[in-house]
């Protein structure tokens, strides 16, 4: 059998490591076409001397010589993969708004999409998901929630309600006072799972879930009133579907996001490839479940209003929140402050309802320069 030719935008990130692990499982069913990664480019090198792929992209100035691959630059070099129709799948793992562009690119070639970056659905998911449907596209998610979601749809028609598992994050049980003074240390301290810096801090606040709830509604189409949220700190139920006869099914495993990476590449095969440690229930023995704390937790309701508003209202809270996050991480602002600044910069912008790609641009960037503004204030 032909192998499948896949690239991956964003290969020194976690995702992209943990997706090479997983290709080098199955090497005999991928072929690597092209690695895009940021200025990482010693493990870019490293990358490109085991897997050979035809092209690298990276954003160093560095003059370095990748094993003989033809190497790209920046964002044009991420145009010139996505366009390039020998790819029959694009995993794109980049983390932040960078991710947008790449994916509608690589649509309009008519190539399918394991889809790691939620922020791509939050900042312009009916855009991606009617240009998907135009140019028969497949958006795979890799999320563990939605992959577990894709994995408990068998037709749509008879599924009533989507419930997304939380795991609550390091600041779960603790006091609101705790919370408003955490540190960057304790906020990258995530109890169940090891992620790039940007999705941590968001599952510290809860952030994250709020924009998994935006993403789910874009992959899946549900309203938000039939999406809830649950807190199951054991992370082994990864999300749920309830259907219409009130039968529930759910997907469990190990924490592992090798199982939601090689499920989006290889599906609708289900390989052996890494296989997560044999499931045990008797020796999990059990799992809780509890309602989240939206007061202690405020992201998560901003969320679901930017999401039940629409238009650009996501984009807003997307771009505030990233760069909250980044002022955070660099000390700016205490954790607390990023719900304060997200809320301020959203009930701030005037939403336009059916936003084109430029206007979508046009507001992450306006976003973007108001949110740094307060925060130097
Ligand atoms: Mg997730």
């Amino acid at each position: 059998m032909e192998k499948k030719k896949i690239s991956i935008i964003g290969s020194t990130g976690s995702i992209g490591t943990q997706a090479l692990e997983v290709i080098e499982k199955l090497q005999d069913k991928f072929e690597i076409l092209a690695l895009a990664g940021g200025s990482n480019t010693g493990l870019l090198k490293k990358q490109a001397e085991k897997f050979k792929p035809a092209y690298i992209c990276h954003n160093s100035s560095s003059n370095e010589d990748f094993s003989g691959c033809k190497i790209l630059r920046g964002s044009q070099g991420l145009e010139e993969i996505c366009s390039n129709k020998e790819n029959d799948i694009i995993l794109v793992a980049c983390s932040g708004k960078i991710g947008l562009k790449p994916t509608l690119t690589a649509i309009k070639n008519g190539i399918n999409i394991a889809l790691a970056n939620k922020e791509t659905l939050v900042m312009a998911g009916d855009i991606v998901m009617s240009e998907a449907k135009k140019y028969g596209v497949k958006i795979l998610p890799v999320d563990s929630e939605h992959s577990a979601i894709h994995q408990c749809i068998k037709d749509i028609k008879y599924v009533d309600k989507l419930i997304i598992t939380a795991s609550g994050g390091p600041f779960l049980h603790k006091s609101i006072e705790d919370i408003k003074k955490a540190t960057v240390e304790e906020a990258l301290h995530h109890p169940r799972w090891n992620m790039g810096k940007k999705i941590t801090v968001d599952s510290a606040t809860l952030m994250n879930k709020g924009l998994e709830i935006i993403e789910a509604h874009h992959l899946f189409g549900f309203d938000y009133k039939d999406i809830d949220v649950v807190i199951h700190p054991q992370s082994i139920v990864h999300s749920a579907v309830e259907y219409k006869d009130g039968s529930v099914i759910a997907q469990l495993g190990l924490p592992s996001m090798h199982i939601p990476i090689q499920y989006a590449i290889t599906y609708p095969e289900r390989l052996e490839g890494i296989k997560s440690k044999s499931f045990s229930f008797a020796e999990i023995a059990r799992l809780d479940f509890e309602k989240p704390d939206f007061e202690k937790f405020p992201c998560v309701k901003l969320a679901y209003h930017a999401g039940q508003t629409g238009g650009t209202a996501t984009t807003c809270l997307n771009a505030a929140n990233e760069e909250a996050v980044f002022a955070f991480l660099d000390g700016k602002i205490k954790l607390y402050d990023i719900y304060t600044i997200v809320e301020k910069m959203m009930s701030s912008h005037n939403v336009i309802s059916n936003p084109d790609i430029d206007e979508i641009f046009s507001v992450d960037e306006e976003i973007r320069i108001k949110t740094k503004e307060l925060i130097t204030k």
